[in-house]
């Protein structure tokens, strides 16, 4: 739990996951036999002396902004890093990671009593929306941050009290604590070599995930992720009837097809796996949006991949809600499918 929470606190948006991978690298220094930094910023763990070898991914970065502009009056334009749906931005407080350290801002916007009639009733667009970092004028700004600083959401982590939290990142900081589990968890003499792969810029074209799945040349690969829980005001059974608490989705195809279809074999294993261990599960068939599985099982001569994700509310916004039983039974189903695997 300690470890879920610093991870969600770290920042690091797609192509700033330095902080990210330290910790991984930290954590995979207890549990594997080899652990290295590659030139793309994914962090390989390696465990295991099998033949087969078997990858597991999850991605390290989170979505941000970044600084584009500063405007003479010392306010900072932005772009967004991953996809950020432009209203959930407004009035948030966000942190400039700075060469110089931290700096706290708060997207700013024109008060409701300044606003015309016309203006309330219009989306707000984030290329409108500006961080107020309380510079006195452009030069003021500069000292303290410069232009593609990365910037992402205030850290936010805490329980409600019945195995419910939120926090920060944690799509996808859950399937990081998930690997970082796993790796500890299964057993040094496993019949296969696992390799642990925390992957760079996935949020934004599942860039780490490409490049570590060629240079590893899996058998067998899982890709451990977040998905879009339903069960809120606004979300038909119909869009999604995944439920925050009923156990980890075991993923049968993403983005309608475009993204992963998991391999026949691996979906009977996990779902075997889950039903003989008593551990509980959901099926996803996710309409939009993919993990790093989309990119691996299409990877050299194309590579088995399966995805288990953890259902949570809000996701890539500032706080996203999920179920710790959830994060607790993936490391399990994970972690059985991998000891017993065979298919
Ligand atoms: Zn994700």
């Amino acid at each position: 739990m300690k470890l879920l929470e610093e991870l969600c606190r770290t920042v690091g948006i797609s192509g700033f996951e330095g902080d990210v991978a330290r910790i991984m690298q930290r954590e995979f220094r207890k549990s594997c036999d080899f652990v290295e930094l590659d030139k793309f910023g994914n962090i390989i763990a390696r465990k295991g002396k099998g033949k087969m070898k078997i990858m597991l991914a999850a991605h390290l970065d989170e979505v941000g902004l970044m600084v584009k502009y500063i405007s003479k009056d010392g306010f900072v334009s932005f772009v967004k890093i991953g996809g950020i749906d432009d209203r959930s931005l407004l009035g948030q407080r966000v942190v400039v990671k700075s060469r110089k350290g931290d700096v706290p801002g708060i997207i700013g916007s024109k008060p409701p009593h300044l606003q015309k009639e016309e203006e309330r009733k219009q989306v707000i667009k984030h290329e409108d929306l500006f961080i107020d970092i309380g510079a006195s004028d452009e030069k003021d700004a500069k000292k303290r941050i410069e232009i593609g600083d990365p910037i992402t959401f205030e850290s936010n982590f805490n329980g409600f009290g019945n195995d419910l939290y939120y926090g920060k990142a944690i799509d996808n900081r859950l399937g990081c604590y998930i690997l970082a589990r796993v790796m500890e968890k299964i057993p040094a003499d496993i019949n296969a070599t696992v390799y642990a792969v925390g992957t760079a810029q996935e949020e934004v074209g599942l860039k780490g995930a490409r490049v570590s799945a060629f240079k590893i040349n899996p058998d067998y690969a899982f890709a451990i992720d977040t998905t879009i829980a339903g069960g809120t005001p606004g979300i038909k059974e119909t869009e999604s009837n995944l439920k925050v608490g009923n156990g980890p989705a075991i993923t049968i195809t993403e983005a309608s097809g475009r993204g992963v279809v998991t391999h026949p074999e691996l979906r009977k294993l996990l779902i075997e796996t889950a039903k003989k261990n008593k551990i509980p599960y959901q099926i996803d068939v996710l309409e939009g949006g993919m993990t790093d599985g989309a990119i691996v099982y299409i990877t050299r001569e194309g590579i088995p991949t399966g995805v288990v994700s953890i259902p949570c509310r809000y996701i890539h916004s500032p706080s996203g809600v999920f179920s710790m039983k959830d994060v607790e039974d993936a490391i399990k189903l994970l972690t059985m499918t991998l000891t017993g695997f065979r298919v």
